[in-house]
């Protein structure tokens, strides 16, 4: 395979930057920096492969421990079996909760169960759990802003199910009601549209103009940044590939605000293969992205396909710079201290340096 030469700069310069067609009709790649995984994925992913190791295959998942197909297909090739519900688990056996979190009712079940839980939820979603538990204290009325039937949104109301009213986006904001507009507070969904949210917010703060918003962003780090990249190249780009699965809810969104802000077009991919030699017709520049559930070896692909096709130079357009780490869930720190083995912090990327599944 071709390989692509990366060079880098914060800004896309050979192009030209006023959403006309590019100037300069070399064929060349735009890679976003950042992009794939984020810190809760990275924890997520190299929990359920540290619990392989300790407790052996194999060992049960609830939902899909993050939204990629590729990392789900390579799990379960070494032993890790996913499940839709805790009831779908053999008694005492191993359990884990996904990234996006779980409403306690499911810890209730498990217990019920008397299966052993590691709970791999981000931390920046449990940190939505505690807002929403304490504004539910307080009993305020909370107004999540989020997508119906996507599971973080459920571990989330499951907090507070008589307190939260969901709200899936602008459109939605004329049905809300509330019992007091003076005690209204507002929470999202971690993965987002940062833009779109603002608008839901605005719209909100209309109707009640007392609404507090969350004492920090809901939204998290990696979603913005990945969208803050997409947003500096996406008018000089006259195709954007975005790299992720249907159900991602931020590789989605990826591919919205790519052509909110000016790409030509935009279609997302969980693998190389599925890319349409048609997208290339009449293209000098491609964008290229992940969502934050996307381990790294699928952009090498991408790159890779892009060279054989003449997208051999490649300019990275970075937007932050990112090193959050995350601890590994208790159970499994201490599972792995008592084998005297060391639990260090996740390393970017690390569970599919080597990957050796395709679908
Ligand atoms: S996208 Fe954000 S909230 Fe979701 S797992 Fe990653 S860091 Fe956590």
């Amino acid at each position: 395979m071709t390989e692509p030469a990366v060079t880098s700069s914060d800004t896309p310069s050979s192009v030209s930057g006023n959403g006309a067609a590019p100037t300069r009709r070399t064929k060349k790649v735009l890679l976003a920096a950042p992009r794939g995984y984020c810190a809760g994925v990275d924890r997520a992913v190299v929990t359920v492969e540290k619990a392989l190791e300790l407790y052996g295959a194999p060992v049960y998942v609830r939902k899909q421990i993050v939204h990629n197909k590729f990392v789900v297909q390579t799990l379960e090739k070494r032993g890790a079996i996913f499940v839709d519900e805790t009831d779908e688990v053999p008694e005492g056996a191993t359990v884990i909760f996904s990234a996006h979190g779980v409403a306690p009712v499911v810890h209730e079940e498990a217990r019920a169960r008397s299966l052993k839980t590691i709970d791999a939820t981000c931390p920046l979603v449990t940190k939505v759990h505690r807002e929403a538990v304490r504004f539910a204290d307080d009993d305020f009325d909370i107004l999540l802003i989020g997508h119906e039937g996507h599971e973080e949104v459920e571990g989330t109301a499951g907090e507070a199910p008589d307190h939260v009213t969901l709200v899936d986006g602008p459109d939605d904001v004329e049905n809300v009601t509330v019992r007091d507009p003076e005690k209204v507070v507002w929470l999202s969904q971690t993965t987002l549209s940062v833009d779109e949210t603002m608008q839901t917010v605005d719209r909100l703060k209309q109707k009640f103009p007392l609404l507090q918003a969350p004492p920090s962003d809901d939204i998290c780090y990696a979603t913005q940044n990945r969208q803050l990249a997409v947003k500096a190249m996406a008018k000089d780009t006259d195709l954007m590939i975005v790299v992720g699965s249907r159900n991602s809810s931020n590789s989605v969104r990826l591919v919205e605000v790519a052509l909110e802000h000016g790409a030509r077009a935009g279609h997302l991919v969980d693998f190389a293969d599925e890319i349409d030699e048609a997208w290339l017709a009449g293209v000098a520049t491609v964008g290229l992205t992940s969502g934050a559930s996307v381990p790294e070896v699928l952009v090498r692909d991408v790159l890779a396909w892009l060279a054989e096709r003449g997208y051999g130079d490649v300019e990275a357009v970075i937007a932050a710079e990112e090193s959050l780490l995350f601890s590994l869930p208790n159970e499994i720190r201490r599972d792995l201290k008592a084998r005297g083995k060391q639990a260090e912090k996740v390393r970017h990327d690390a569970a599919f340096e080597s990957a050796d599944s395709r679908h």
